[in-house]
């Protein structure tokens, strides 16, 4: 199966990243003022270490945020690269489809579910820790 991704195909993901990117940066001064205000509201039943609390979900989400905007900017650079839409394992084309429904992804299908058991059974081993698999060689 080949499939070939259209310059206006790789342009509309260029814009779904960025829109994205810029979605993302939104949401997170609102999640951020709105922690602040729902920190400001009395009565609230967590009454202990509402700081340590709020803190602790506000590193949450930067971590969260980072993480995906740090996925954004990859995918932007995998469309100026031209290596954007095949899979990092296989090197098979992801499909329109999917690459419609998760942009950023850079595994087809199948290898996606295979890491993601992989990554289950590794950390229930060794939890925290990320075991990179072999690099393909890619001609540039
Ligand atoms: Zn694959």
């Amino acid at each position: 199966m080949s499939e070939d991704y259209s310059p206006e195909f790789l342009e509309e993901m260029r814009q779904e990243l960025e829109s994205q990117r810029a979605d993302l940066i939104n949401r997170s001064r609102i999640a951020r003022s709105d922690l602040r205000e729902r920190e400001a509201t009395p009565g609230d039943s967590i009454d202990e270490s509402t700081d340590e609390q709020g803190t602790s979900t506000e590193m949450h989400l930067k971590d969260r945020e980072r993480n995906l905007l740090a996925q954004i900017n990859d995918a932007v650079r995998r469309i100026d690269n031209g290596t954007y839409g095949y899979c990092e394992e296989c090197e098979e084309p992801i499909g329109k489809g999917r690459l419609r429904a998760r942009p950023m992804t850079t595994l087809c299908i199948e290898d996606k579910e295979e890491k993601e058991q992989a990554q289950r059974r590794h950390h229930a081993k060794h939890p925290g820790m990320f075991s990179p698999t072999n690099p393909t060689n890619k001609k540039m």
